[in-house]
């Protein structure tokens, strides 16, 4: 049994819970490959040292004084040290990176650092080794992974008896130059483990207790979804639910490898499996009709009017066309006779949109451009809702009955996911009337 344990920066935030760590990965001797963030916060008013090294960067770039910044990363890594009492020479290795930086300000470099630094001081303190993910994960010009090369480096670092912890987040270049994924890419580096070392389970630690049904702060102790498919986890994700990197999900699904979302605060709690077939799925977790329900404030509807434009030729393409000129992608298309509506982000448009509109009036010939300002998208998604008759019809029903306005209705033929656009003061109201129907 071969697990990759991926732990978020909340896991390793302090002493505690460099700790806590320590007792997941001892309580399993399948925990063998380790991939860590950087640390995060340890309470709301605390800051993740990947972003105080983005501000170093900055501070750096704009000759302000950085001295202040890395005195709070500082602080934080000797007061893991030593209440852990491990022996790294953090101040060599900060006095390299300084040295580096002052020849070289490199970004990504720096903010590498966060992950490096704390992936040292977890493998010593977990007695495994440390592996530098710049020697391992090589990326291709167009910054995907690539996989051969990886795995090539892998192959030779995998053949000690011991646990090894890989920073997550960066890797390098053909030239060997460091180079950092998105944020929160420490995900997409414990995926990639996964697949080339073809894991049976990929273990992704966090501060919570798996994915819950909805948004907590929207609907109070929401159920915890116990497995989910990754369709459904994509459909969730795009729509807001911020579980994993968009990006971790490909190489894991390539193999069919199950990811378990697990809380290092409470490790006994099963967390959420996300799977690939609803089989294995349902036999985890026999479904209610809805999965999960997620969603967004923030988007744009704008409708345009023109008389029979359903069956004018080119109409709807050349709508489009004017979005695709100003780099604007789309979420949805909802027409009718006489209409073509576009939902957008409010924030993507706000700065085109008087030009789109000058071009659907006076290109399209439009008779009426209107624009709706406050639209929030609700996802309903479930693989069970796939061919159940009256699903949808269902949902609209309790929406009008707690009175909320549907302006805007998609669903996908595979019938997972039915998204509904309300207006964005009846966002919550609305995902709460759909939890407590169908869920509670
Ligand atoms: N430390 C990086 C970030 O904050 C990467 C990660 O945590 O996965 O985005």
């Amino acid at each position: 049994m071969v697990k990759i344990v991926k732990f978020g920066g909340s896991s390793v935030a302090n002493a505690e819970q460099f700790k806590k760590v320590k007792g997941i990965v001892d309580a399993d001797s399948a925990r063998k490959y380790i991939v860590t963030s950087a640390c995060g916060k340890e309470s709301k008013e605390d800051y993740k040292i990947t972003d105080l090294l983005y501000i170093a960067h900055t501070h750096i770039k704009y000759k302000v004084s950085v001295d202040d910044i890395f005195d709070m990363i500082e602080k934080k890594y000797h007061s893991i040290k030593d209440s852990l009492g491990i022996k790294i020479d953090l101040d060599a290795e900060f006095k390299k990176i300084k040295e580096d930086i002052e020849y070289d300000n490199d970004v990504d470099y720096l903010v590498s650092r966060g992950e490096y630094l704390t992936a040292r001081m977890l493998a010593e303190y977990l007695n495994a080794e440390f592996v530098d993910a710049k020697d391992i994960f090589k990326f291709n010009y167009d910054l995907s992974i690539n996989m051969e090369k990886t795995n090539e480096a892998l192959q030779k670092v995998i053949k000690t008896d011991k646990k090894i912890v890989f920073p997550g987040f960066y890797g390098s270049m053909a030239d060997g130059k460091i180079k950092v994924m998105s944020r929160g890419g420490s995900d997409i580096t414990g995926s990639i483990l996964a697949n080339l070392l073809n894991a049976d389970i990929y273990e992704n630690w966090t501060d919570v207790s798996g994915i819950l049904v909805c948004d907590p702060r929207i609907v109070n102790d929401p159920h915890r979804i116990r497995a989910i498919t990754y369709n459904e986890l994509r459909e969730m994700s795009y729509m807001g639910a911020n579980v994993l990197h968009e990006d971790a999900v490909f190489p894991v699904v390539e193999k069919k490898i199950p990811i378990n979302i697990k809380n290092t605060n409470s490790p006994d709690n099963p967390g959420t499996m996300i799977m690939f077939s609803c089989e294995e799925v349902d036999k985890e977790n026999p479904p209610y009709p809805i999965t999960g329900i997620t969603g967004k404030k923030g988007f744009m509807v704008i409708t345009c009017i023109k008389n029979h434009s359903a069956s004018e030729v080119g109409f709807l393409r050349r709508v489009l066309s004017i979005f695709e000129k100003f780099n604007i992608s789309i979420e949805s298309v909802p027409t009718s006779i006489d209409s073509v509506s576009v939902v957008v982000e409010s924030n993507k448009v706000k700065k085109v949109l008087y030009e789109i509109l000058a071009e659907l009036k006076d290109n399209l010939k439009c008779d009426d451009v209107h624009v709706y300002e406050n639209l929030a998208l609700i996802a309903v998604v479930g693989r069970a809702m796939a061919n159940k008759r009256g699903m949808s019809g269902q949902i609209f029903a309790e929406l009008g009955a707690n009175d909320i306005n549907i302006k805007t209705i998609s669903q996908g033929s595979d019938e997972i996911c039915i998204v509904l656009g309300v207006d964005g003061s009846e966002f919550e109201k609305a995902i709460q009337c759909i939890y407590k129907k169908f869920i509670d």
